[in-house]
């Protein structure tokens, strides 16, 4: 698919609340057509605010939205090809799973054999044929989610905004609509921005993850580039388990951390304060001489596909996966490949722009 022109453009977006609070700050977004883009971040970090302005329902205190290029900032919700799915499904309890999802197609006076046509391939879309006649309240949760879905896109919006979708559903049928969702993005063609605070969600379906703390972008990519290349300790510390300790440069490709000395990749000047970010994945266990630095095994936990060891050493503690189980108590060596070593200079991670 063709994925160069951008459908939506966030320009210095701001949104300062009556209360003076401002959720949003300076925020700057581009989305291709037909993108599955994910704003992801703690609670509170603006995620609800930022899609909120795109579709429409709060107006930014500064800075402009663009819709293939035109300005939409304070377009009304309804005049935007732009629909929502909320965490709660909002459906009509009293209606069928047809009225429900036909309802705005009715009030746009559609023809009803049009409508017909349109709810049949929509309920085919989100695997629900033959519940036409069924009442929301036999439906479960995640059949629910599916009929919001539907409804959300029976009138061919050009985005569809998914807030928390799955929040409410059991982990099991979670991990079964993502994939559905990830599916019906495939078949829909359209974009979708999603916001979820579940890291593993967001690498599982997104094309591009936006990383968001105070209102702020901290970093955007591939849940690749996210995963492999977080720009910041808070990127490293909450996407993924880290072990993410203070350090300095000691020399070219050179730093120290947790009392030992790596060859590292990123070429950084020596003396800067840095913080190293090691995945637990990459932190090799060896026999206590041949490490970069020695240590005690303080903690093994079995994981089923592996054991998650921790090792002390000195004031600091090493997280570490490994296939190989070990016994609290063993003398190990640590050691990890210098491009396996994230090397960062030090710096408050809510301030890094
Ligand atoms: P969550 O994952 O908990 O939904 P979020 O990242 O979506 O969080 P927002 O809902 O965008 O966060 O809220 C961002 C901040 O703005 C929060 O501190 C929230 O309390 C505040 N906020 C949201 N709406 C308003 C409002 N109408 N008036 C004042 N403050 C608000």
């Amino acid at each position: 698919m063709e994925q160069t022109k951008n459908i939506i453009e966030l320009k210095h977006i701001t949104k300062t609340y009556e209360d003076g609070y401002t959720a949003v700050s300076d925020f700057n977004l581009e989305v291709k057509q037909g993108e599955f883009i994910t704003f992801l971040g703690p609670s509170g970090c603006g995620k609800t605010t930022t899609l909120r302005m795109i579709a429409g329902f709060d107006i930014p205190t500064e800075g402009e939205i663009l819709l293939n290029g035109a300005p939409i900032t304070s377009l009304p919700p309804n005049k935007r090809p732009i629909n929502t799915v909320f965490q709660r499904y909002a459906l009509f309890p009293h209606m069928n799973i047809y009225e429900n999802i036909a309802f705005g197609l009715r009030q746009k006076k559609t023809p009803e054999k049009v409508i017909a046509k349109k709810v049949k391939k929509v309920l085919e879309l989100v695997d629900l044929e033959g519940f036409e006649n069924r009442k929301v309240d036999t439906l479960s949760g995640g059949q629910q989610q599916r009929v919001a879905i539907a409804r959300a896109v029976v009138n061919e919006p050009q985005i569809l905004l998914l807030d928390e979708p799955l929040g409410a559903l059991d982990l099991k049928m979670r991990k079964e609509m993502q994939l559905e969702l990830k599916e019906m993005h495939r078949e829909l063609g359209i974009t979708f921005i999603y916001v979820t605070h579940d890291q593993e969600e967001a690498l599982t379906m997104s094309d591009k993850i936006v990383v968001m703390s105070e209102g702020k972008m901290q970093q955007i990519g591939t849940p690749e580039d996210i995963y492999n290349e977080p720009i910041n300790a808070f990127v490293a510390d909450f996407i993924g388990d880290s072990n993410i300790f203070n350090g300095i440069m000691t020399g070219k490709l050179k730093v120290r951390f947790c009392g030992g000395e790596f060859p590292c990749v990123d070429d950084i000047e020596e003396g800067t304060h840095i913080t190293a970010v090691v995945r637990p994945e990459d932190v090799n266990l060896t026999a206590p001489d041949s490490g970069r630095i020695r240590g005690t095994v303080t903690s093994v936990i079995f994981k089923g596909m592996h054991y998650e060891i921790t090792v002390e050493s000195g004031k600091n503690e090493i997280v570490a996966q490994s296939v190989h189980a070990a016994k609290v108590g063993d003398r190990v060596g640590v050691q990890v490949e210098p491009d396996n070593i994230h090397v960062m200079i030090a710096e408050d991670h809510t301030n890094i722009f």
